[in-house]
């Protein structure tokens, strides 16, 4: 790798040298259609069902709940639409087994917008009822509000497991009990967790899940989603019925080789998860002793290890990150600059974080790949540019 030290890992990560060597004889000797019945279709056939069971064991469930996606955001407009589409028969406004209509959404107001975006644009064309559950000043979510909110005219209740800026980790096991009590199903978007923490679809309470190749070392453009066994879904399109037919489209069938890959080590790396937690610590605490009016996002609650969202108070977040870019260090800034109009981001928005704190907000996100002198260094260059950013903002206001 380049000298650059990458702390942007929940953005994307850099594909595992294994997982490289597992796809390559995909590409250039293996490179049958999975479902041509000559040997070469074969063996692509064989390669894609040895990944699902890969897939499976760190998803904890059985092959046959697991189909091939494009990316996290193909597999929550999946869950949403497909279940939507599924269930209303739009004729006599029932349900396709008679039982009366359920047009009811719930979720949080941190989620992904993948799931949150896709939701209010149900919403507004009036094919759902929503209902957002707001998060506290912590990035907890109302429980009782959750509780409030699922009745028996809920459909579908999609809660991240970890949310992607701050780490914060959501109880879904006990928000799935509250959906499955009313009869509605859960969907947890695992994309940020897989890898960080063990999943396992019955200790979550997940109907589906959906993971993201990209976020823990194999490559972009392969995910997975998981439907437990008996629910269906409508596809979003249609072809030659790949995927039990939800997901046609030739199968990439190397980059879920290298999906299965990463799977794989990402299960046999997750007992070394609390190193990164400890480097992830180590920057906070040494960051915080030295640069004055920061503070740690989501920090009382329980969080993933390798997050650490950083508000530097009265800083732009974007100037941080430019600085620090110029050092040769990547991280990302929470705040999102639209057409030249800065904005905190809608998370930091959601946890009601004062304007000062929000637009300085600042991630740091590690991967097993992260060292303890890059730590070093990040904190160094952090504590040189945080200081400077803040002395220009004041010369230019
Ligand atoms: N869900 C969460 C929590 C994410 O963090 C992301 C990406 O950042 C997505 C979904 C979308 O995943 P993808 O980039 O694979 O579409």
């Amino acid at each position: 790798m380049s000298s650059l030290i990458y702390l942007d890992n929940n953005a994307t990560t850099r594909v595992a040298d294994e997982v490289v060597s597992a796809m390559t004889p995909y590409y250039r000797d293996l490179f049958g259609n999975a479902h041509a019945i000559h040997t070469l279709g074969r063996q692509s056939h064989d390669a894609v069902e040895a990944a699902r069971e890969e897939v499976a064991l760190l998803l904890g469930c059985s092959a046959p709940e697991v189909i091939f996606t494009s990316c996290g955001t193909e597999g929550n407009a999946l869950v949403i639409r497909g279940l939507l589409d599924r269930t209303t028969d739009r004729t006599t406004d029932r349900t396709t087994d008679g039982a009366p209509e359920r047009k009811k959404v719930v979720t949080t107001s941190v989620e992904h917008p993948s799931v949150l975006t896709l939701l209010y644009a149900l919403q507004r064309a009036g094919a759902i009822e929503l209902t957002v559950v707001p998060v506290d000043a912590t990035g907890s979510i109302d429980l009782d509000a959750m509780r409030e909110a699922i009745d028996e005219r809920t459909l579908l209740v999609s809660v991240m497991l970890a949310q992607n800026e701050t780490g914060v980790l959501h109880p879904v096991a006990r928000i799935a009990g509250l959906a499955h009590a009313q009869g509605a199903l859960m969907h947890v978007d695992a994309v940020q967790a897989a890898g960080k923490v063990p999943l396992a679809q019955d200790d979550l309470g997940a109907d589906f899940i959906t993971i993201s190749g990209h976020k823990f070392h194999a490559p972009k453009g392969v995910g997975a989603l998981t439907i437990r066994k008996g629910l269906s879904l409508q596809p979003l399109w249609y072809g030659g019925g790949q995927e039990l037919g939800l997901r046609s489209g030739t199968e990439p069938v190397p980059s879920i080789v290298g999906l299965a890959t990463a799977a794989r080590l990402a299960r046999e790396a997750l007992a070394s998860h609390e190193r990164i937690r400890a480097l992830r610590d180590r920057l906070e605490s040494e960051i915080l002793s030295r640069v004055e009016d920061s503070s740690v996002n989501g920090s009382e609650q329980p969080r993933l290890g390798n997050t650490a969202n950083i508000a530097f108070h009265d800083a732009y977040a974007d100037e941080v990150v430019r600085a620090l870019d110029a050092a040769g260090i990547c991280v990302s800034a929470g705040a999102a600059c639209h057409s030249g109009k800065v904005e905190p981001s809608g998370t930091m928005k959601a946890m009601g974080k004062p304007l000062r704190i929000a637009m300085g907000a600042v991630r740091f996100s590690l991967s097993r790949y992260t060292t303890a002198e890059e730590i070093d260094r990040a904190v160094e260059a952090t504590a040189e540019a945080v200081p400077r950013v803040r002395r220009t903002m004041v010369t230019a206001s």
